[in-house]
């Protein structure tokens, strides 16, 4: 008996070891479940149905956002995946959990609803600006590159703030989002019962994603921090927001 479960054990974990192979193969090569490719730029847009020629525009918006952070790399080409009937998607949504979009490694990945000319993604009937939310993935691939592998979430414990919040402060440059004080006023008097927040062109942003983002901000425009530097600090983000908030209610 005890020799079958060890047989069972063997091909279940050899099947297991199979299965998770064959996922990464299809992670890292989008093309095998993708009926197209278009380059553009340093990017390479994965889709099954015609291209929107408003993404190019897009793309270049949300380079432009992506160039401002001081772990840009001019040497960076990405893979864009588009939800557009291909299954790569749902695979990446299965294993990560629903979303407006992935980043990882060199990959951006979008899930909802996608109105380029509009210019946002859709997703249970809220919209979140494509633009902002391809510089925000964008952030995430430029995080990974800079730190490595190791040293990249989610393998590294690098507190959700620290990672989201600098995803948040790169993508978002509006006229509306740049000031730090307008963004914590802004926080303060929305409906703390939606977990959502809304901006001037009706899209949203999660309520924690705008309040790690504030944070973000605080650390670099108030106290002049770099991003490395807030990666190496270990002040806690309670104390953080402690601080910012001493700061917001402090100014003249
Ligand atoms: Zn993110």
């Amino acid at each position: 008996m005890k020799r079958q479960i060890n047989k069972w054990t063997f091909q279940i974990t050899i099947t297991g070891l199979y299965i998770a192979g064959l996922l990464l193969v299809i992670i890292l090569n989008p093309i095998l479940t993708y009926a197209n490719k278009t380059t553009h730029n340093d990017y390479t847009i994965f889709h099954n149905k015609q291209l929107d020629p408003a993404l190019a525009i897009k793309l270049d918006q949300a380079t432009d956002l992506l160039k401002t952070s001081e772990f840009y790399n001019s040497k960076l080409q990405l893979d864009i995946c588009l939800n557009d009937g291909s299954e790569y998607p749902q695979i990446i949504k299965t294993i990560r959990g629903p979303a407006f979009a992935w980043g990882f490694y060199d990959k951006v990945v979008l899930q909802g609803v996608a109105n380029y000319k509009d210019n946002y993604v859709e997703l249970n009937g809220y919209k979140w600006n494509l633009t902002q939310l391809l510089a925000h993935e964008m952030t995430h691939c430029l995080q990974f590159y800079k730190l490595g592998f190791w040293k990249s979430k989610p393998v590294a414990n690098i507190p959700n703030w620290k990672w989201e919040g600098y995803a948040e402060y790169v993508s978002r440059q509006n006229n509306d989002q740049k000031d730090l004080a307008r963004n914590i006023a802004r926080l303060i008097a929305s409906d703390k019962n939606n977990w959502e927040v809304k901006f001037e062109d009706s899209t949203i942003v999660s309520r924690e994603y705008f309040d790690y983002w504030t944070l973000v901000q605080y650390c670099m425009d108030i106290k002049k921090m770099n991003y490395k530097q807030i990666l190496a600090d270990t002040t806690s983000e309670q104390t953080v927001r402690q601080e910012m908030m001493a700061w917001f209610s402090g100014r003249e």
